[in-house]
């Protein structure tokens, strides 16, 4: 395999303490036994592909990396460690069930610099209906476990338009994770997936009116707290977006390792097929979804316009060989025109109202690539 020039590299591990009821990702109830033949693969993998030097991240989510034993934790760190050598940001995901001071002391010495924690709500019934087993209060000690060992870039993840959620629920949630002092949050709408418990229950989100006006207030609180509203789901302050996934929003290549994980190259995306058995049996296996370059420049609009700075013209053409303006041209006049899409000699973006909506100006975009 040839290797491309990709700043990022993402390990996805598939093992999770319990399965939280509205969850379909890759991922099943950690046994061992087989995260020890999963390593196994993993390695495999890693030592059979050509890893360009020079990556800027790594990121190890899932599933729930720490749902590892200690040892097993520190084979997967150790197996990434030559890979670190110029990374800027070390992110993995953890929660509170799983994760102890030994595994948090691992995780420093093959230097992680950045951790991001599922909180979800506050709300003791919700977080027992979705089948979580923490509370706030764990989540608060493991924050500050990792404050007093230094590392202070933390992301947290809430959940909204999660059913019998009150707004006043939603927002003592939203008070309480500030007041925890992430340097990030992540934020997302319960989507019912049909192959998750709730879709298999017929289990209902709340109506799209108290969704928006969850997301409003949202926003609204984070920003008078100081949060960035870099990208659509995604606040941040003093500059700690999260440039890994910036990374991906910015369309650029990106390593996927692990059964669940997807990458990116120049030709397009990959996927690692099939089941945990399928991998462990031949981790080098990837079905790959190859990308016209009219798919590719449509993708890098999608991806792009959710970042609140939005699309570098620049960086596009350099990209394709095309200016933005003359690709999409009646799309980006009427937007703008609409109020929709602001233009700048360098970049296109989103208006404050076309964040909002857009999914519809994603479409509009989409029509005219006739894709
Ligand atoms: S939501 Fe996260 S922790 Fe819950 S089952 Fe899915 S991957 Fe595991």
């Amino acid at each position: 395999m040839t290797a491309a020039r990709n700043p990022s590299l993402y390990v996805h591990v598939p093992f999770c303490a319990s399965v939280c009821f509205y969850c379909d990702f890759f991922r099943q109830v950690y046994q061992k036994e087989t995260a020890d033949a999963w390593l196994d693969a993993l390695e495999y993998e890693l030592l059979h592909t050509e890893i360009n030097d020079g990556l800027e991240t790594i990121y190890i989510g899932g599933g729930t990396p720490s749902s590892l034993s200690e040892s097993q934790l520190d084979r997967l760190l150790s197996l990434l460690d030559p890979y670190k050598i110029a990374i800027s940001e070390y992110t993995v995901e953890v929660n509170p069930e799983t994760l102890t001071q030994d595994k948090i002391d691992t995780l420093l010495m093959h230097g992680v610099n950045r951790v991001s924690i599922g909180l979800q709500s506050h709300d003791a019934a919700l977080l027992k209906m979705m089948n979580r087993h923490h509370s706030f209060e764990d989540v608060s000690r493991l924050v500050n476990q990792f404050f007093a060992c230094g590392l202070s870039n933390i992301s947290l993840d809430l959940m909204y338009s999660l059913p019998n959620q009150t707004m006043e629920s939603l927002q003592r949630s939203t008070e309480l994770a500030v007041s925890l002092n992430p340097a990030h949050l992540s934020l997302y709408s319960l989507t019912i997936e049909e192959n998750s418990v709730f879709g298999k229950q017929g289990v209902r989100p709340l109506d799209e009116d108290t969704e928006a006006d969850m997301y409003e207030w949202i926003c609204s609180y984070l920003s008078k707290h100081g949060y960035d509203h870099y990208e659509i789901s995604n606040f941040a302050r003093d500059g700690k977006e999260s440039v890994h996934n910036t990374r991906i929003w910015e369309y650029e290549d990106f390593y996927g390792f692990g059964c669940g994980a997807s990458g990116k190259d120049e030709k397009g995306r990959y996927d690692h097929p099939g089941t945990l058995k399928q991998y462990l049996k031949d981790p080098g296996a990837r079905s790959y979804i190859y990308l016209t370059k009219e798919e590719r420049m449509y993708e890098s609009v999608m991806m792009g316009l959710r970042l609140s700075r939005g699309i570098s013209r620049s960086r596009f053409e350099k990209r394709y060989g095309n200016d933005l303006t003359d690709v999409y041209p009646e799309t980006i006049h009427s937007l703008c025109k609409e109020g929709m899409l602001i233009l700048t000699e360098d970049r296109l973006s989103c208006s404050t109202h076309g964040f909002e909506l857009l999914n519809n100006v994603l479409v509009r975009f989409m029509e005219e690539a006739e894709l």
